[in-house]
């Protein structure tokens, strides 16, 4: 199949931008026969990257059809969402990098050749002022010498990967760099066992003497960079909590009818908070976002995905208990949205200083 990007159009009955039916039915066809083996460790993750690329849907030149992308397999594999999400956005950085070599790169992340490692919650904390970037950087000549711990990154293919982070100097001065993972002294500290999202190869990684070449710097213009590249960071990520919602709320549809009458108010009351969450996000993706806005969204979609994977427990019963149902999985998946960079504490806090 040959890489032509799908066109989204906006669909008032569900308040959202929807890929193609068929499309939707591929991908929701495709991923959720993969899920189970993803979720268990068992299958590989990237197949699904190179399935979306071959259609034209990894870092898809427009934010609207990349997010209906992240949302629809949202609905059926978080974890998958997850790496598309983190693909797309080592691809954005790589598209907007001042070297022309990095932007050269990029094409082989929209093939599925290589994997985009996004560990960028430092740089976001450091630019918002919630904590300074504790990777460090010096300079030798014209490259940079990078030291520290990536605490957490995903996307650590074995076979390949670029990432994308942020580092500081003693003089406060910050740069986003990238690093290939076959730089000397990047090491991958060994995987370890997750609550969810032990398909997504996320792990620490330290960086001892990294030699990056000023080729491979993709800006000294720290603020700007992630200034700009913010909308697009918090919509995909609003884009796999609505996912996340989708399919939780399509469970509760199924099993509502022999389940206690009173969860009937809170589920019309979840569907039209969904339908209000579904217009302001399609709306922000069209639009250039206040930051306000965008950590809203963030914060009102991780929000209901939680109350939305609750409800569902509870009407679908024991059988969303057994530990590799669907319910039980999307539980687990929900609990990763509040700890994800920017975390809960970090957008309330935001959210406060932003009114003070
Ligand atoms: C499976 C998984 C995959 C991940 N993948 C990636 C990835 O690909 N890229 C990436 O960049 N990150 C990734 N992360 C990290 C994630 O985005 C968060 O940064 C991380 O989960 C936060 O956990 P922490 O232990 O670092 O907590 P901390 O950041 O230390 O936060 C713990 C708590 O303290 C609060 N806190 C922290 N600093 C302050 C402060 N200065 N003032 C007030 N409160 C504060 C936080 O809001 C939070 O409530 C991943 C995490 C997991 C679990």
């Amino acid at each position: 199949m040959s890489a032509t990007t799908a066109a989204v159009e906006f669909d008032a009955d569900s308040s959202r931008v929807r890929l193609d039916a068929n499309l939707e039915a591929e991908i929701a066809g495709y991923f959720s026969a993969r899920c189970g083996g993803i979720d268990a460790g068992e299958s590989d993750i990237h197949e699904g990257l190179r399935f979306l690329a071959e259609r034209g849907l990894v870092g898809a030149s427009e934010l609207p059809t990349q997010a209906a992308t992240v949302r629809s397999v949202a609905a059926s594999c978080m974890s998958s969402a997850f790496a598309l999400w983190a693909q797309v956005m080592v691809i954005t950085y790589l598209d907007r990098a001042e070297s022309a070599e990095l932007r050269a790169r990029a094409s082989l992340l929209r093939d599925g050749t290589l994997a985009g490692s996004t560990a960028m919650a430092g740089a976001f904390q450091d630019a918002d002022g919630f904590r300074p970037l504790d990777v460090t950087y010096r300079r030798d000549g014209d490259d940079l010498i990078i030291d520290g711990v990536i605490r957490w990154a995903s996307n650590l293919r074995p076979d390949g990967f670029i990432m994308v982070l942020g580092a500081r100097d003693t003089d406060g001065n910050r740069v986003i760099v990238a690093v290939p993972s076959d730089a000397d002294g990047l090491t991958v500290r060994p995987f370890l066992d997750l609550l969810a999202l032990g398909g997504t190869a996320s792990s620490s990684l330290e960086l001892s003497d990294v030699r990056v070449p000023a080729s491979w710097i993709v800006t000294e213009s720290f603020d700007t960079f992630v200034d700009s590249v913010r909308p697009t960071f918090l919509l995909l990520q609003s884009a796999f909590c609505l996912g996340l919602v989708d399919a939780a709320l399509a469970s509760v549809a199924t099993h509502i009818d022999r389940a206690y009458d009173g969860f009937r108010d809170e589920y019309a009351a979840l569907l039209s908070e969904l339908d209000e969450l579904s217009g302001r996000h399609s709306r922000l993706l069209t639009s250039a976002p206040a930051k306000r806005d965008l950590i809203e969204i963030r914060l009102g979609g991780a929000a209901l995905a939680q109350a939305a994977v609750a409800l569902e427990s509870r009407v679908v019963g024991g059988a969303g208990y057994l530990a590799n149902s669907p319910t039980a999985r999307r539980l687990r998946e929900a609990a990763f949205l509040p700890i994800q960079s920017p975390t809960e504490g970090h957008l309330r806090w935001q959210l406060a200083a932003l009114a003070s």
